[in-house]
């Protein structure tokens, strides 16, 4: 995605069964290169993967400037 993937915005990569088009391709974003997958961010299954990202996504979602330096609100 020209401009970066917001949070929570499903990838314009992403196959229809949820796989990635650019595995492989040397296109691929480095962040999404650079992730390596582990039991705990894939879990059992989609739902726990998405719980996983849900919880990176909002523990590195950056916070408002009157905020820095304080914790992240609770989502
Ligand atoms: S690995 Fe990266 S490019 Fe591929 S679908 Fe996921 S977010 Fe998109």
């Amino acid at each position: 995605m020209p401009d970066g993937k917001p949070a929570g915005v499903r990838c314009i990569q992403l196959t229809a069964d949820d796989r990635c088009s650019l595995f492989g391709d040397p296109r691929r974003p480095a962040v999404c290169r650079s992730l390596a997958p582990s039991d705990a961010m894939c879990g059992t299954g989609r739902q726990a993967a998405l719980a996983w990202l849900d919880a990176l996504e909002a523990a590195t979602r950056p916070m408002p400037a009157n905020h820095a330096g304080t914790a992240p609100p609770a989502s």
